[in-house]
C-alpha cells in the first residue's frame, strides 16, 4: 500500500464492481443492467443545444428532474433528492443518519456496497443474519436503536419483504430512520413509496440504473419527508453541489416521463425471468424466488465458482460471490430472450459434459 495513504484511507473496504470487460464481446449478465436501450424520448431530449451548454454548471437543485420524479410518484419536490447514481444517495444517507451514537444495521447477505460505505464513514455496523432460507425476519430488527438499511428486493438473492413488514419497523421506533433501497422494486415487489407521507422516518432510495435503462447515466434518487431530504442535502452541499451533470438531468427526466416504455421494459424482463427460472429448474437448479431483474441460482451438479468460470470461458458473464452462505450460487441478470436462450444452451452443454 502507498506510503502516502492516510490511516483513514488504509481502513477503507473498497467495493469490487462486476466486470465491465472492454477486451471481448461477452453476453453480459453480470451487473443487472437492462438489455434494452434507453427510452427513445431520451435520445430526442439530449440535443446538440444541450451539449453546447456543458460550459455551464448543472443545476445544483436538480429542479426539473426532481419535479419530474415528484410528479411521477405524486409527491412534492421537497420529498425528492437526486444523485449521481443511488450509490451516491446511499453515501449521503449513511453520512446523514449514522455516526456517533447512531449505529447502522443491515443483513449479512445483502448489497456489498453498504460495507464499503460504512468503512468510508468509519461506522461499525450491526450485521443481522437472514434466515436459513434467505428470508429477512423484520422481528430481528425491532429493538435495534439505530438506522436500518434494507435492500428490497434484496441483492443478490432477489427476495422481497412486504410493505407491511417495513411498516412494522417504522412504527416500532419512530425515532430511527429506515432506509429501503428499492433498486429492483419495479420488477414485481411492493414499494414503500405510498407510506412516505405517513412516516417521516422512512427513506426510499431508487435508481434509474436497473428498470429505466440508465446505468451509464448515473441517476438515482431518494424519496422521503422534507426533514430527511434536507439532511441529505446538507451532506450533498458539503460534498458535491453539482452532483448530477447536465446530460443526466435531462436523461433522468425523460426516462421517468416515458411511462409506457418503462412498463414495456419491466414487463419484458418479468416474462424473460419466468422463462429462465423454469429452464434452470428443469436443469436441476434451485432458484430463489426473485422479484428482481436477476435470479440467484445453484446447481446440484456444479459449484458456483466453476459455473462462473466455465461460462466466462464460453463468452457469458454472470456474477459469482466468493462469500460464506452464497458460494454455491451464481447471480444471473435477466437479459434479452436471445441472450437467455444462449445461456441456457451453454449451461445444458456444460452439464452434459460433466
Ligand atoms: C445497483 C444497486 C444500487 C445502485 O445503483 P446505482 O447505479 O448507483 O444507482 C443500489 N442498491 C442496490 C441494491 C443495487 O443493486
Amino acid at each position: 500500500m502507498s506510503r502516502f495513504l492516510s490511516k483513514e484511507a488504509a481502513r477503507l473496504a473498497p467495493y469490487t464492481p462486476g466486470e465491465q470487460p472492454t477486451d471481448a464481446q461477452y453476453i453480459k449478465l453480470n451487473t443487472n443492467e437492462s438489455p434494452f436501450p434507453p427510452s427513445p424520448k431520451l435520445m430526442k431530449a439530449m440535443t446538440r443545444a444541450e451539449g453546447l451548454k456543458l460550459n455551464l454548471y448543472s443545476d445544483p437543485t436538480c429542479s426539473h428532474l426532481n419535479e419530474a420524479i415528484a410528479c411521477h410518484f405524486e409527491l412534492q419536490p421537497e420529498n425528492v433528492i437526486s444523485g449521481n447514481g443511488s450509490d451516491e444517495i446511499l453515501a449521503f444517507a449513511f453520512r446523514a443518519f449514522c455516526g456517533e451514537g447512531k449505529g447502522v444495521a443491515y443483513a449479512d447477505v445483502t448489497y456489498g456496497f453498504y460495507k464499503a460505505q460504512v468503512a468510508l464513514f468509519g461506522l461499525e455496523p450491526t450485521i443481522i443474519p437472514l434466515r436459513e432460507d434467505f428470508t429477512l425476519n423484520v422481528d430481528d430488527y425491532m429493538d435495534f436503536p439505530g438506522t436500518i438499511v434494507i435492500a428490497n428486493p434484496n441483492a443478490p438473492t432477489g427476495m422481497a419483504v412486504s410493505r407491511m413488514d417495513i411498516q412494522r419497523l417504522l412504527e416500532a421506533n419512530p425515532d430511527r430512520v429506515v432506509i429501503v433501497d428499492e433498486a429492483y422494486v419495479d420488477f414485481g415487489a411492493e414499494s414503500c413509496v405510498p407510506m412516505i407521507y405517513r412516516y417521516d422516518n422512512l427513506l426510499v432510495v431508487q435508481t434509474m440504473s436497473k428498470s429505466r435503462q440508465l446505468a451509464g447515466g448515473r441517476v438515482g434518487y431518494a424519496l422521503g419527508s422534507p426533514e430527511l431530504i434536507g439532511a441529505l442535502n446538507r451532506v450533498k452541499y458539503s460534498f458535491n453541489p453539482y452532483n448530477v451533470n447536465r446530460l443526466s438531468l435531462i436523461a433522468g427526466a425523460a426516462a421517468v416521463e416515458d411511462e409506457a416504455y418503462f412498463q414495456q421494459c419491466c414487463g419484458a424482463i418479468q416474462g424473460n425471468r419466468k422463462w429462465l427460472v423454469s429452464e434452470l429448474e428443469a436443469l436441476g437448479f434451485t432458484v430463489l424466488p426473485s422479484y428482481a431483474n436477476f435470479v440467484f441460482a445453484k446447481s446440484d451438479q456444479i459449484g458456483g465458482g466453476d459455473l462462473y468460470r466455465l461460462l466466462k470461458e464460453n463468452g457469458i458473464l454472470v456474477r459469482w460471490f466468493d462469500a460464506d452462505r452464497i458460494r454455491d450460487y451464481v447471480r444471473i441478470t435477466i437479459g434479452s430472450m436471445e441472450q437467455l436462450v444462449e445461456l441456457v444452451d451453454e449451461i445444458s452443454r456444460l452439464l452434459e459434459d460433466m
